[in-house]
């Protein structure tokens, strides 16, 4: 298939691990920052082609897994009631709240449906006046424009039994918590290609600069990922920090334009708690007063609800890149896809499930 097939050939991938071996001459630790790179890596054995000197870090780029705990439970309140229809995509369904997840709410009578698009749940709403539709939107800046629209769209229709629970997260808040930390191993980035596809990258060079931090725009397929190692660890080597795109067929510096407004339009900055990770000042995004009467938080007066997360779950040390999944001591015995105890081990994107999926029990 064009645009996956060439990006998935094993000479040209061994030759760039070549490329990789030549030119390193010490260890270096790179952090890619989406799960959906981390599982191309596991899957691809990409990490296993590169000389033992380049580490490669998993990092909290997973939605799904950095959604708190609170908020997980506040979406089970609010779908457990009988007057709402709850509309999620269907990777959130199985992420464990304190007591319970969405299908055990589905299995007990709540109307929770999987859509495959916000604006779904929005037709939803427009089909079901008498009953209270809510969209579980949560995030990185990929998903984001789409919700966005979907809250647009509501309020021009006048969509009054319409709402979102909304818990959207950014990448360079991220990337600067990761780099402040006085525990931080990182000392280049992948940035997620998908994200700056909406953002483009001109958000990243001061971040460059001020870490002294190679950070390399890279995609999804074994080549992109391989392509994004070997620019970051030839700035490595040269003492360099600078952003390149290695992801020029979808990424532009600019990024998308429209969307960006979309975004703005209906969003504003906030601080956001990352499950396992805590509060990052100005992360997230919630939305402006403008469009404040299609928040599920407020509309359901749920805004209260903590949570206490797991004891035994460590994904927070996972996500951060502190440690491997498989050093986790539950990973595989009492945690697996079948009994997640953290939404790592849950998420299509997750470190856990990628480690337990792919064999990485070692
Ligand atoms: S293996 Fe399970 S318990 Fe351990 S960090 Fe991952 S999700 Fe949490």
């Amino acid at each position: 298939m064009r645009y996956l097939a060439e990006f998935r050939d094993g000479e040209i991938a061994q030759r760039l691990a070549a490329e990789v071996r030549r030119i390193t001459t010490r260890p270096w630790a790179i952090m890619e920052v989406c799960g959906g790179q981390t599982h191309a890596i596991i899957r691809n054995g990409i990490d296993q082609l590169l000389p033992p000197e380049i580490e490669l870090i998993h990092g909290p780029g997973c939605p799904v897994c950095v959604t708190p705990l609170e908020v997980i439970d506040k979406a089970l309140a609010i779908a457990s009631r009988p007057d709402v229809i709850f509309c999620s995509f269907g990777d959130m369904l199985r992420v464990p709240g304190s007591h319970k997840d969405l299908f055990r709410v589905k299995g007990e009578g709540g109307d929770v449906r999987v859509v495959y698009s916000p604006l779904d749940a929005v037709t939803i709403a427009r089909d079901n006046p008498h009953k209270q539709v809510v969209f579980f939107g949560i995030g990185f800046e990929t998903t984001a424009p789409a919700n966005a629209m979907a809250v647009v769209v509501a309020k021009r229709q006048g969509l009054k039994n319409f709402s979102m629970l909304v818990s959207h997260v950014l990448v360079p808040p991220a990337i600067e918590a990761i780099m402040s930390s006085p525990t931080n191993r990182v000392q280049a980035f992948l940035a997620a290609g998908h994200v700056c596809s909406v953002m483009g990258y001109w958000q990243y060079p001061p971040l460059a600069e001020k870490y002294h931090t190679p950070i390399v725009v890279t995609g999804f397929e074994p080549l992109d990922i391989l392509e994004g190692i070997r620019r970051a660890v030839r700035q490595l080597e040269a003492g360099e920090a600078c952003v390149e795109n290695a992801y020029p067929r979808a990424v532009t510096f600019e990024g998308n334009r429209p969307a960006q407004r979309m975004l703005a339009e209906v969003f504003e900055l906030t601080d956001r708690a990352w499950r396992g990770i805590g509060v990052i000042p100005s992360s997230g995004w919630r939305l402006r007063d403008a469009y404040r009467d299609f928040d599920a938080e407020a509309r359901f007066d749920v805004a209260d609800i903590q949570a206490q997360e797991s004891a035994v779950c460590r994904s927070g040390e996972v996500l951060q890149g502190l440690i491997k999944p498989n050093q986790c001591p539950a990973f595989g015995k009492q945690c697996t896809p079948r009994t997640p105890l953290g939404a790592t081990m849950v998420s299509s994107e997750g470190a856990c499930a990628a480690y337990y999926n792919y064999g990485r029990f070692a």
